[in-house]
């Protein structure tokens, strides 16, 4: 079942997918829904669940050509398709905002999806914050740009979704070095004793740095859930999403 809350106002929603067979089966073929195109799966078919969704929730939804950027675009209403069957909208960037009435998804398999909201001018971000976003800062960018929009730090409040855990995210030493030399609170070991590092709090860590305190959590871990895609455990595997918006009268699902 998909884990969808209410944060600042806004609906955010972390996917899952249907249960398998087997665990050890998993590829994008089996797992769905499968919302992410840049997988071994049918263009066809992503695009009917993407399709689906959007109908689903009454509204239009901006996805994201994802590449592990610091690119943050900003929607307006103006520049939108309405047509829910249209998957038109969509833009290269890592992070997007959006305005009331559109919903922004971010895609992932172990990445770590963050919702940001200002309930005040009613703006939802989606970030890709995986180990290259984080270094790059692509939620003080986001955030910058939200402030820029008009946002106080102060009244913002975000969600992080389902991403792979400390215990589980081995890296190499070249990577660990680095991320550590950068966070040094982003070190950890392995489950089984190997180098990993810490994705989820050091999002935290960035978040509150740049002002943020309402921090929400779903704590899944994409390598150890059944329901969840893990690209670490079969690279061939689908996207879940992180999605949010503000409903307006038109588009409360
Ligand atoms: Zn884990």
């Amino acid at each position: 079942m998909d884990n969808i809350l209410t944060v600042g106002g806004a609906l955010v929603g972390f996917t899952r997918c249907a249960p398998t067979v087997s665990a050890s089966n998993k590829t994008a073929s089996q797992i769905y829904p499968n919302y992410g195109l840049n997988t071994p799966d049918e263009a066809a078919r992503v695009t009917e669940f993407r399709k689906k969704l959007a109908v689903k929730l009454k509204a239009p939804i901006i996805w994201m050509e994802q590449t592990h950027s610091a690119e943050v675009a900003t929607i307006k209403a103006t520049e939108l398709s309405e047509n829910l069957e249209s998957n038109e909208n969509t833009v290269k960037a890592d992070a997007v905002i959006v305005p009331a009435g559109t919903v922004a998804a971010v895609q992932i398999a172990d990445c770590v999806p963050v919702i940001i909201i200002d309930p005040t001018l009613k703006l939802v971000a989606a970030v890709h914050a995986g180990r290259a976003g984080i270094e790059k800062e692509i939620l003080a960018h986001t955030i910058t740009k939200l402030v820029a929009a008009g946002s106080n730090p102060k009244n913002l409040y975000s969600a992080v979704g389902p991403c792979i855990c400390e215990n589980c995210y081995e890296v190499g030493e070249e990577i660990y070095q680095k991320y550590v030399d950068q966070f040094p609170n982003g070190g950890a070991r392995t489950s089984w004793g190997t180098k990993s590092i810490r994705l989820r709090a050091i999002v935290v860590e960035q978040l509150k740095e740049m002002g943020i305190e309402n921090i929400y959590h779903d704590q899944a871990c994409t390598f150890e859930s059944e329901d969840l895609n893990s690209y670490r455990k079969e690279p061939a595997c689908g996207r879940q999403i992180g999605w949010a918006y503000f409903p307006t009268p038109e588009t409360t699902p």
